[in-house]
Order: structure tokens, then sequence, then C-alpha cells
């Protein structure tokens, strides 16, 4: 038997549905883990987000964040309530800081449909099996205006975008080296860039860098879409597609499509990753027009667990991890196989409880 290898995770349950979704998840992680037998997770829980922040002043202590770069992966749930805002109206979102602090440059949003769940919007059947990754660059682009918007005399609004190029060559590596492990394994190897570079001189820039990195790269097919187009494609025909990678608006808003893909918010999870540390959390927000109902569906942040083991697995060299992230998948997939599984937000009855005794029970 191989030796038990034991991982440090921050757990951020944040506000809303989070603290609904979290203790499932890490029961499901656990079970995965046990099951698979040489490996085990040691969880730290961390207050942080919009409630904290009504309570104490601060989103996330310094403290905290030290615990999160700390440790060996980061689960989140979800942060900010629309009710809660800084003095300058904006949302509190210490997620955002933890991906620009920790520099996790490479949000991962893969966009992979659960065979049998009914209520998935494109009835080709296609579209019953379709594995597209969106990567969103998570550190800058116009998100890094936030906080530095210049109002002049109530008259005129000014944000700024930010495209550098260190963040560009780590993201556009990532892409493609994702597009040649996935080319490996039978998909079609197309690395697209998605950008509206004939409007914008960011985005020209963001696309020279992206012609540059895939050079390196000649078994690839990299191509780039405007934004506009390939938010019709994601629609139209999403399985033409296979790493996506796009600056981080418009990567927050096509990840959003990706999600109605899947058949709902609750069913996309994430992974936001740098070169040290890494996030997982599902697309979702706090949605707090159900929170304390148990209706949220926890799928997306089951996944978001299988997601994070199956980074322990490759960057911690640990076979268990993988594993575990295996059996999470399947056992989501085999929950919803035969389509009685119905979630509240596909016009069912099942919230989620009845959904993590459904995914705990394939384990
Ligand atoms: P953010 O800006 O923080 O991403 P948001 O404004 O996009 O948040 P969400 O909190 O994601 O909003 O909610 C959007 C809608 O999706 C809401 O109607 C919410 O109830 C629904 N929703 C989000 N997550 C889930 C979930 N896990 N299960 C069911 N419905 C969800």
């Amino acid at each position: 038997m191989p030796e038990t290898q034991t991982f440090s995770i921050a757990v951020l349950a944040g506000d809303g549905i989070g603290p609904e979704i979290t203790p499932p998840c890490i029961e499901i992680i656990n079970s995965a883990c046990q099951k698979v037998g040489n490996v085990s997770l040691e969880y730290e829980h961390i207050d942080a987000g919009a409630a904290y922040y009504q309570k104490t002043g601060e989103s996330i202590p310094e403290a905290s964040l030290e615990k999160c770069r700390k440790a060996d992966a980061i689960l989140l749930a979800a942060m900010g309530l629309p009710s809660i805002r800084y003095p300058n109206g904006t949302e509190i979102a210490p997620q955002l800081e933890l991906r620009e602090l920790l520099g996790l440059y490479a949000g991962v949003r893969p966009i992979k449909t659960i065979p049998g769940l009914p209520g998935k919007p494109l009835a080709d059947p296609r579209a019953e099996t379709l594995d597209v990754v969106l990567i969103r660059e998570s550190t800058e682009g116009l998100f890094a205006g936030r906080g530095h918007t210049k109002i002049e005399n109530d008259e005129k609004a000014i944000d700024t975008m930010t495209i550098t190029r260190p963040v560009c060559e780590r993201l556009f590596d990532f892409a493609f080296k994702l597009g040649s492990e996935r080319k490996a394994k039978g998909k079609s190897g197309r690395v697209s860039c998605i950008d509206k570079a004939n409007v914008l001189g960011g985005f020209a820039f963001f696309r020279k860098i992206f012609d540059e990195r895939a050079q390196a790269f000649p078994g690839l097919t990299a191509d780039h879409v405007y934004v506009d187009a390939a938010g019709l494609n994601l629609v139209k025909r999403p399985w033409d597609f296979d790493v996506m990678v796009t600056e981080n608006m418009f990567g927050d808003i096509l990840s959003d499509v990706g999600a109605a893909l899947m058949g709902g918010m609750g069913f996309a999870p994430s992974a936001d990753i740098g070169d040290e540390n890494a996030v997982f959390q599902p697309c979702h927000g706090s949605a707090p027009d159900i929170a304390g109902q148990l209706k949220a569906n926890p799928t997306a942040m089951f996944l978001s667990g299988a997601m994070m083991l199956d980074w322990l697995g490759s960057t911690k060299g640990s076979e268990g991890c993988r594993q575990a992230a295996a059996l999470i998948e399947q056992a989501v997939n085999a929950a919803f196989a035969d389509g009685g599984l119905i979630p509240y937000e596909l016009g069912g009855n099942a919230g989620t409880k009845e959904i993590s005794e459904a995914v705990i029970a394939n384990i």
C-alpha cells in the first residue's frame, strides 16, 4: 500500500449559498479520497466575504490571505452580496483580490456537458457530450480598472484595460500546453484566441503575443475569433471549439454562455491557476435570491472540488488525487445519467440535499 499523502486546503465558504454547498462538497471529496485510500486532505476554514465585511470592516484579513497562500490549494464557494458594498458602490469580492494577489492568471472554465441531463439548450446530439475549455485571463484586462474609475464632473466615466506581456505569455503557454495535452487524448488541438483586435489596440497586442507563443506549438491549430463571433458560435456550434483563451471581461461573459450550454450556473466549475497557488470555485456567485432555501445546485461546487484534486494530482504528483477527481466526475455523471434527478434551476425539485445524496451514493 503506498504511503498516504496529505494536503492542506484553505476553505472559504463565503456568502449566500456558499455555506450550503461547501459541507456536502467536503463530504464528497473525503469519501472519494477514502475510497482511493492513499490520500487525505486537511481543511482550514477561513472567514471572508460580504457578510464578514459587514461585521468587521474587512473583506478578508491579511492573515487569512497568508493562510491561503501557504495552503496546497484553495477551495472557495461564493462571495459577495448585492446589498453589501464598498463606499464606492462596488461589491465585496475577495475572490478577485485573491486572483490578483496570488497571480492566478489562468481561469480555467470547462464547458463539459453531463450526458442524460435534461434541460440543456441545444438539441443537437453533439451538445450531449460537449467538451470545450475556456481560459479566462483572471488578473488584468478590463477588471484591472476596478477601483480606479475616473468620473469627470458627473459627465464622463473612464475605465482602463491593462494587458501585459508577461501575463499574456504565461496565459498563452498555459492554453497551448492544455491544447497539446488534450490533443494527445484525441481532441482537435485547436486553440482559439478570442479578442476584439479589430477595434482596440490592447486586443491587437494580446493577439500579437498569442501568435508569437503559437510558434512554439506547431502541432496545434492556433486561430483567432472576434468575441462577438465567438458568442454566436458558442451558441450555434460549440463543438467546433477545443481550447478558447480570452481576456478577463470577455471570459467572464463567455463563461456564463458556457454554463448555459451545460444546463445552468449550478453545473459550471472553475479553477483559477497561477504558478504557485490555485483557487477552485464554481463559476456562479452567491445566488442571494435562493440562499437559505437549500435549492442551490451543488454540482458546480463538487466538480470544482474534482478539478482541485486533479490539479493536486498533476502538480504534486499524487495519483490518489487524480483517481479521487475522476471518481467524483463519474459519480456526478452517474447521478444525473437517467434524467430523473432534476435540480430546481432546471424546473425540477432536486435541491442541495437530494443532489448531494445522489452523488455520494455513486461514489
Ligand atoms: P457574480 O457576479 O458574483 O458571479 P451573479 O450576479 O452572476 O454573481 P449568481 O449569484 O451567479 O449571480 O446568480 C445568477 C442566477 O443564477 C441567480 O438567479 C441564481 O439563483 C442562479 N444560480 C447561481 N448559482 C446557482 C446554483 N448553484 N444553483 C441554482 N441556481 C443558481
